[in-house]
């Protein structure tokens, strides 16, 4: 059936949109479905495409001991979704793999957005095509070049087999996606131009190693003469990168932080990167008592998030201190499931939540264990959650040493690991906790979107200057706290360390701890306004609107 122009394709190999649909595994998921979100809600026609994984986020259990276990969460796809009759192919290792599809109606205020799901676990496919859709970044090299076919070549492909026949910008949600360029190649004679036209590029990723790059003689064995004549022209003279076709053939190229403009600049010297800063979707982040809260005092709030910021300022101490409470004890209540020692719900909260990785650094609050001691000694309860990578007895390792050691600091403060972090879990942690801390090694955070969904809520954040935190905190130092300098004020990375961990100590001895006490904490209420304001332009319908102006558009 013919279908309406779309404004933009949006192409993305993860998004999170419900816990219990496994598609996605962290931050760009998270984000590609918020950005849907918000595109839905002001009436952007767009369509989403990705793919139907059976196993992407996995379901961890916490051992007493500290161990974990990484369970496959299972799902049917047609508990969530619409099965679409359209079949297409595409060529793996010179087979041909039949890809379907299923629908999700993501709906807005004003418009509705198709996410499309593609599935190659089908009857017709060869045993070893049907696990194509199977793990989400799992696998080698092959497997991985046959998900990015099916992704971008199948996603284009796909589309027009549903009657997309006019589709004015296609994005690439990072690397993973850039096939589709050379599905738009074939479409237009092999003209780059015109497909540079039709093309955005969004990286996501600060370091070298996190870019999806391929040995050519393996890329011909996978894709064949999917490959066109001039490939080496567009991917990459010795190695075929993913990241390098897609800003070569996009007419615009942004990352997701200033910081992060700037670093994929110095990765990518020749290239012309902007910066589009991300956001969150400002509804789906606030917890219930909050949205009431704003309902009665910032009407347009919902269409219009900007006004957070005008008008956060006249909420009553009262009220917002009130909801507060309210979401940081269902919070509590949550933890005290998984633990002998109950929090307080009256405790100064710190939450600390992330996918545990190293240059996350979930270890730095523990670097001097007597220091953190003597800080905290009673006034301090702090809540963690974070998944480790299955494959990775490192990531899981740091989760057993830091319950280890916060074990033998029970008497001074109380420490609690939340088993299976995921997007249910991750909105109770941001609404409910006082803090919430990150300490990613600066320069490897491309953005990190938790903190905005902690502001959203008034939660205070307590962060080492990177990703879109170095621009929050200079719009408004009294939102939150900075932990150590800017990347350019930085001794070596031992010492950093160091620097870090005891900054971390000093503040919450003597700025955290006593202002929380302060009477009736008022000093600490008009700081939770000032980050809840940080929202009026933290927020994916800002990102949209941006994305409009810049990326899927022909002007500028
Ligand atoms: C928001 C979110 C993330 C991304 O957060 P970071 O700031 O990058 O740590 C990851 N996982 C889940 C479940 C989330 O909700």
């Amino acid at each position: 059936m013919p279908k309406s122009p779309l404004t933009v394709a949006y192409f993305t190999m993860e998004i999170g949109l419900e816990s219990r649909m496994p598609t996605f595994a962290g931050g760009l998921g998270m984000l590609a479905a918020d950005i849907m979100r918000s595109a839905a809600d002001t009436g952007v026609i767009a369509a989403c495409i990705s793919m139907c994984w059976q196993h992407g986020y996995m379901r961890q259990t916490i051992h007493s001991n500290g161990t974990q276990k990484y369970e496959p969460v299972s799902w049917s796809p047609s508990q969530f979704l619409r099965k679409a009759d359209e079949r297409i192919t595409v060529q793996c290792e010179g087979r041909a793999v039949q890809v379907g599809a299923w629908i999700y109606e993501l709906k807005g205020a004003l418009a509705t957005v198709p996410v499309i799901f593609l599935d190659t676990d089908l009857p017709e496919n060869a045993p070893e095509d049907r696990q194509i859709t199977s793990h989400l970044y799992g696998g080698d090299g092959a497997m991985r070049l046959k998900q990015e076919i099916v992704l971008g070549i199948g996603g284009v492909k796909m589309l027009r087999a549903m009657g997309y026949s006019d589709i004015a910008k296609f994005h690439m949600n990072e690397g993973h996606a850039a096939f589709l360029t050379l599905e738009l190649l074939r479409e237009r004679n092999w003209n780059n131009d015109d497909v540079k036209r039709s093309c955005a590029f969004t990286t996501h990723t600060p370091v070298a190693a996190g870019h999806d790059v391929f040995d050519y003689d393996l890329a011909y064995r996978v894709a064949g003469d999917q490959l066109p004549w001039h490939i080496r022209e567009i991917a990459g003279k010795d190695r075929l990168s993913m990241t390098e076709l897609a800003i070569r053939l996009s007419r615009y190229t942004c990352g997701v932080s200033q910081v992060h403009g700037e670093v994929s600049r110095r990765m990518f010297p020749w290239a012309q990167i902007d910066a589009i800063t991300n956001g969150v979707h400002h509804v789906h982040w606030t917890a219930p008592e909050f949205q009431n809260l704003y309902d009665s005092y910032i009407h347009g709030w919902r269409e219009s998030p900007q006004l957070l910021a005008e008008k956060c300022r006249e909420l009553p101490d009262d009220q917002l201190w009130k909801m507060h409470q309210l979401a940081k004890d269902r919070l509590i209540s949550h933890a005290n499931q998984f633990t002998d020692v109950p929090l307080d719900p009256h405790c100064l909260t710190i939450a600390s939540a992330r996918r545990v990785v190293s240059y996350k650094r979930p270890e730095l609050l523990y670097t001097n264990l007597e220091r953190l001691a003597e800080v905290c000694q009673g006034k301090v309860q702090i809540i963690h959650a974070g998944n480790a990578h299955p494959q990775d007895p490192f990531g899981q390792g740091v989760i057993q040493r830091m319950i280890e050691r916060s074990r033998k600091i029970r008497d001074s403060v109380r420490i609690v690991y939340v088993p299976n972090y995921n997007p249910d879990l991750a909105q109770l942690l941001t609404a409910g906790a006082d803090v919430w801390l990150n300490t990613p090694t600066r320069l490897h955070e491309a953005s990190g979107t938790s903190g905005m969904k902690a502001c959203v809520n008034g939660v205070l954040n307590f962060s080492t200057l990177d990703g879109w935190w170095i621009e929050a905190f200079a719009r408004d130092p009294e939102a939150g706290w900075r932990i150590g300098p800017l990347a350019s004020a930085l001794p070596n990375a031992e010492e950093t360390t160091q620097v870090d961990a005891e900054d971390l100590y000093t503040q919450l001895q003597y700025e955290l701890i006593p202002e929380f006490e302060y009477k009736d904490h008022v000093r600490w209420i008009r700081r939770m306004k000032r980050s809840i304001g940080l929202i009026g332009f933290f927020n994916t319908h800002r990102c949209v609107g941006e994305y409009g102006k810049k990326a899927w558009t022909n002007e500028q």
